[in-house]
């Protein structure tokens, strides 16, 4: 394997090569070279990636974490992937992260840009409080809630039970049956891709995106009324101006207003 991967490295270095040599015949490709290291934000990085605009300043492009992984999990971006170059990442339906207790893709790290400290509780390294990305379900594609009985990104989960669940439903169609879907869980999901790459629809149903591309964000103007602690974000609360005519008006008004409707 490692010699797979250090030939892998020389293939990447000889192509490194060749692209700055062309880079040199044009500004087209010099356009391509520069958006191959700024398209980043679908990318998926190892386990222990600090912020994706730190991690570009701090990656040396060693490729010392692709080597490390027993899996061959991790790839280093060359040109034509459409990602930062030389920096790794992972593509979860064709290789997801297996989660290795002992994480030998982060302390051979040496420049930070994977973070021992993000990956350890209690001294230990803790692969399940990494936080590669977030797996999100397609409910139009994913045959579970069609009513057809499935479970395998649930089996497939490190962290079954925490990480994803199932859900009962009633089906609504039929009026007799009932049905498991699968729903995960933001707080405890590592963004392993092991659901993704287990999903059984031709395009997996289940995938996993960068966090801060999967979730929205409330804001600090919105407050869970029936969680005190949550009232401590009131105090640096910043007003939303919206634009459409309908959220310009108050809340209650426009509740009302779809009142007709219902009588
Ligand atoms: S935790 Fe294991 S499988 Fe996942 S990227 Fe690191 S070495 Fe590879
Ligand atoms: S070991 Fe660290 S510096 Fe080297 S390629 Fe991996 S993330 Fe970058
Ligand atoms: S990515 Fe999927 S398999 Fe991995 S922890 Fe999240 S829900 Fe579980």
């Amino acid at each position: 394997m490692r010699n797979k991967t250090e030939s892998d490295r020389r293939k990447f270095i000889l192509t490194m090569a060749r692209g700055a040599g062309i880079t040199a015949l044009g500004g087209l490709v010099w356009s391509a070279y520069v958006d191959e290291v700024t398209a980043s934000s679908l990318i998926l990085r190892p386990p222990g990636a600090i912020k994706e605009e730190d991690f570009l300043k701090t990656c040396i492009k060693c490729g010392l974490c692709v080597e490390a992984c027993p899996y061959d999990t991790l790839l280093l971006a060359k040109p034509g992937d459409n990602k930062p170059l030389g920096t790794p990442y992972f593509i979860p339906r064709d290789i997801p992260c297996y989660m290795c207790p002992d994480i030998p893709c982060v302390p051979v790290c040496p420049t930070g840009a994977l973070d021992e400290a993000s990956v350890t509780t209690d001294g230990k390294l803790d692969i399940n409080i990494a936080d590669m990305g977030l797996a999100v379900i397609d409910r139009e594609t994913c045959i579970a809630f069609w009513g057809i009985q499935c479970d395998a990104c649930y089996r497939a989960c490190p962290i079954l039970g925490e990480a994803i669940t199932v859900e009962y439903n009633k089906n609504e169609r039929t009026g007799k049956h009932a049905y498991l879907t699968p729903v995960v869980h933001a707080d405890a999901c590592t963004g392993c891709g092991l659901c993704e790459k287990a999903c059984v629809t031709e395009k997996a149903s289940i995938f996993v995106l960068p966090r801060e591309v999967a979730m929205g964000k409330a804001g600090n103007y919105y407050i869970k009324g029936w969680d005190k602690s949550d009232e401590s974000r009131m105090e640096e609360a910043t007003e939303i101006k919206t634009e459409t005519e309908l959220s310009k008006e108050k809340a209650m008004d426009s509740l009302n207003s779809g009142m007709g409707d219902l009588y």
